[in-house]
């Protein structure tokens, strides 16, 4: 859990990493160099951290069975991966997406956070969000320093 208190915005206590797949930790099917080396330093931080994803190619799970803390969860519309950011506790979730099918666990989770990069972001996500960052690394750097999530949160 990651509690910070944010001027203007309230009191995060972070302790979900919800990311979409495609688009958000992948570009054209292929992870993000670096994407697995974050996800470990948020999990070290005791985070803990889903990978949500249609599996259109059925190897979701297999990806991440040597990443302890990683799971891999799979769900097939918006209102899956928001039932889903609801059953853990959105008040302690933050949500990393770029797609429609992204918007609505926007809407219920504390922070949501929309990544633009090679795939691009659509208008209703990046409307949803809290923050658009222009790539993932950008959003994993800002849950790791808080002082930078203050920033560019407070009001
Ligand atoms: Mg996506």
């Amino acid at each position: 859990m990651k509690s910070i208190a944010v001027p203007g915005f309230g009191f995060l206590e972070l302790e979900n990493v919800i990311l979409d797949l495609n688009g958000t930790v992948t570009e054209f099917g292929d992870f993000i160099p670096g994407v697995l080396d974050y996800l470990k330093a948020l999990a070290a931080e005791g985070f803990t951290i889903y990978i949500l994803s249609g599996d259109t190619r059925g190897t979701l799970r297999q990806s991440f069975e040597h990443s302890p803390g990683i799971e891999a969860v799979v769900t097939k519309t918006a209102q899956d991966k928001r039932a889903f950011v609801e059953s853990i506790g959105p008040q302690h979730t933050v949500c990393v997406g770029n797609g429609n099918i992204d918007v609505e666990m926007f809407k219920v989770a504390r922070l949501s956070i929309c990544t633009i990069q090679a795939e691009g972001a659509t208008t209703r996500a990046m409307l949803q969000a809290d923050i658009i960052v222009t790539h993932i690394k950008d959003a994993f750097e800002i849950l790791l320093d808080s002082k930078a999530l203050i920033a560019t949160l407070r009001a």
